[in-house]
């Protein structure tokens, strides 16, 4: 068993905690889902009430270091976290302090002025070239900061970071404490019923969905293992369609993957789409319909899954006992590319011997804005991590690198 931060004693002592606050939003900084904000709540609280000093830190967004000078500019002007910090203070009801830094003495001197139960924010990790590469010399940097770490971002726990995994990998051999926060052991403990799953407790269907499909698709493997039944919708539907030789119009296709896809396809448990929703744009489109999904048009998209494939999934929904979900299964975030995501939350709701945990910002915030959120078991923070996690067993390296409790 892991080590807890309801087991540390640190009352006056520095603490980081990693949360996840990659929260959905646009580049102006509106945060359009808080849900990874809300769920780090129950740890910041406990290390506040313990009286330790709490250093906060996540990654928000992706910055492209390779693309030059404006494009990092650019990257860190949309990726800024000083708004989470101000809705962070508000669930907590306490300040929380904006360090726009992540290094330097400006980041030091901040710690060093934190008194006992009070809260501060670093800038986004990924302001640091060094942090996706886990680079040693910046874990040294942050985890000189402090007497304690705790691994509450099960979202990036899947990712051996500086920040993830450097850290309590250098304060462990200081014979520092490590430790997971609430979320995690919630995450750990409902995710463990989507990894092994008895016979009871079957159908187990997956359903993937989404847009990462090239992060996504080498899940499908492992999870033909494990599951009973794989749908398939979102864009990497297009890429299955390829593999069959349909027509895919202009929808996001992985070229490099449709042999893998035929591969998957021949184990004879992939459900694919039978109809979609398409348009002949992705934003303001002028033309929508419904075809069959050998009937795509050359020049249109694939935007949702159509109504014949909603009664289908919903049909294979109803029979599971277990289901895990990751990846919308169409433009949800325009209203008239919703149907399909709603369609498979309904089936959800009304299938009420089932276990089912939903996954990913994305799916997450669609389950959320949809209306849905107390018919599901579990909602996961972590897409990618939720997959990771079934795929390894149960293991996820930022997860592996914390202590043991004695
Ligand atoms: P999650 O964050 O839940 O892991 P992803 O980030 O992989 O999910 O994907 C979410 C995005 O996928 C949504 O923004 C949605 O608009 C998009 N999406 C779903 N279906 C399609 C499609 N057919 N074509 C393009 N984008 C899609
Ligand atoms: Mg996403």
């Amino acid at each position: 068993m892991k080590l807890h931060v309801k087991d540390l004693i640190v009352e006056g002592k520095k603490v980081i905690v990693r949360v996840d606050f990659n929260v959905p939003h646009n580049d102006d900084g509106t945060i359009r889902d808080d849900t990874r904000i809300v769920a780090a709540l129950p740890t910041i609280k406990e290390l506040v009430k313990k009286g330790a000093k709490v250093i906060l830190m996540s990654h928000l967004g992706k910055i492209k270091f390779n693309k030059g000078p404006e494009a990092i500019a650019k990257g860190k002007a949309a990726n800024d976290l000083a708004p989470v910090a101000e809705c962070l203070a508000k669930y907590l009801g306490q300040a929380v302090e904006f360090v726009d830094a992540t290094r330097g003495e400006k980041l030091v001197s901040a710690v060093d002025s934190l008194k006992n139960g009070e809260v501060l924010l670093m800038q986004n990790t990924r302001y640091e070239e060094g942090e996706t590469k886990n680079d040693p010399e910046l874990s040294a940097i942050w985890a000189g900061l402090a007497d304690a770490f705790v691994m509450d971002a099960f979202g990036s726990a899947h990712r051996a970071h500086a920040s993830t995994y450097g850290i309590p990998e250098i304060l462990n051999n200081e014979g520092k404490p490590t430790a997971i926060g609430y979320l995690m052991e919630k995450e750990i403990v409902n995710l463990a019923r989507c990894v092994s799953v008895e016979p009871k407790d079957r159908p187990y269907i997956a359903i993937l969905g989404g847009l990462k499909v090239s992060d996504k698709i080498k899940v499908i493997e492992s999870l033909l293992l494990k599951c009973d039944r794989i749908i398939i919708c979102g864009a990497m539907a297009y890429t299955f369609f390829k593999a069959l030789g349909y027509e895919t119009g202009t929808s996001p296709v992985e070229d490099d993957q449709v042999e893998y896809a035929k591969k998957c396809y021949k184990s004879g448990k992939i459900v694919l789409p039978v109809d979609n929703v398409v348009a002949d744009e992705f934003e303001d489109a002028k033309v929508v319909k419904i075809v069959d999904c050998d009937n795509l048009p050359v020049h249109m998209m694939g935007m949702d899954i159509g109504p014949k494939t909603r009664v289908l999934f919903a049909n294979e929904i109803a029979k599971a006992h277990t289901v895990f979900w990751n990846g919308p299964a169409g433009v949800f975030e325009q209203e008239r590319f919703q149907a399909g995501t709603i369609a498979i939350c309904q089936a959800i709701a009304d299938n009420d011997h089932c276990f089912s945990v939903v996954g990913g910002g994305d799916s997450a915030a669609a389950v959320n804005q949809l209306g849905f959120t107390s018919k599901f078991s579990h909602i996961s923070t972590g897409g990618g991590a939720s997959l990771q996690i079934i795929e390894n067993d149960g293991h996820l390296p930022g997860v592996d690198i914390i202590s043991e409790a004695k």
